[in-house]
């Protein structure tokens, strides 16, 4: 028998907040900022939740799609239009970020599946940008942010003569240079703090990557301001060398992946899980 993975997507609007309790004011406004206040703020939640088993010979599935809805259809119900500090029982007294959140759903859901049905991933946006896996090691979870800067490029290697760059490369040899919009999606993986249920603040991980994206790539011709390419050609998977040392630098062991994205029709990975998606 083979073995397969399915993933169904979910959606779902709720509030919440960060708070805690005992901290002041202050310390909770240093930390969370606007995400503190009382009444609340909300979001759009996408929740994929991927499910893995074997592949049953006789129906062609590892579970029926319908049977997916209606078992974590009825978990997501429980969440949607909802205060989930208020109105939802398990985050009296844990943070609902994003990772405690896909946490939670994890918790919910493994209960619930048929035999020789399992969960592999929990995967929760709070924006497009923002997003926790849970893959139920309990107490840590993949958290990750969506980066973008403009750089430009000319695709060219000095091994080769210029007839042959040009037949490799074709447009992209233009000796004048071409431009993208670069996303970069970095995720980091770490123990959920008890406290503030993050793993890596997001104004943290924003900080770090930024801090190397501005210094290092935005704006620049790379093969002709970036060291790291003048004896490599500046293509998105030499780049992405680039990136993952610069930000093992300034991240350290918690980075887990990254994706770049060159253009809407092609992205480039690196890191511990080929995600595909
Ligand atoms: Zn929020
Ligand atoms: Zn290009």
């Amino acid at each position: 028998m083979s073995f397969g993975y399915i993933t169904r997507r979910f959606r779902f609007c709720a509030s919440h907040r960060y708070w805690v309790s005992n901290w002041t004011e202050e310390e909770n406004q240093a930390m969370f900022g606007s995400r503190t206040s009382k009444y609340g703020h909300g979001h759009n939640y996408i929740l994929d939740v991927t499910l893995k088993g074997e592949v049953n010979p006789v129906t062609g599935m590892v579970i029926n799609l319908s049977e997916v809805k209606r078992i974590i259809g009825a978990v997501v119900k429980r969440f949607d239009h909802r205060f989930l500090n208020v109105d939802l029982p398990w985050f009296s007294d844990l943070q609902p970020t994003a990772e405690n959140v896909a946490r939670v759903f994890w918790n919910l859901i493994e209960p619930g599946l048929p035999a020789g049905v399992f969960l592999h991933r929990v995967r929760l946006y709070t924006t497009e940008s923002v997003f926790a896996e849970f893959f139920g090691d309990e107490g840590e979870a993949v958290f990750s942010k969506r980066f973008s800067f403009s750089a430009t490029h000319r695709l060219q290697s000095d091994s080769l003569t210029e007839k042959e760059n040009r037949d490799v490369y074709g447009k992209c040899n233009n000796e004048h240079g071409h431009g993208h919009n670069y996303e970069v999606i970095v995720s980091v993986q770490q123990l959920i703090d008890a406290v503030t249920g993050m793993t890596m603040p997001l104004k943290e991980l924003e900080k770090k990557v930024r801090d190397f994206l501005n210094t290092e790539l935005q704006g620049k011709r790379l093969d002709m301001e970036v060291a790291y390419f003048r004896n490599k050609p500046a293509t998105s998977e030499n780049l992405i060398s680039f990136i993952r040392e610069g930000l093992e630098q300034k991240l350290g062991p918690c980075l887990y992946r990254i994706k770049l994205k060159e253009t809407n029709n092609n992205f480039f990975e690196t890191g511990e899980l080929f995600d595909g998606q």
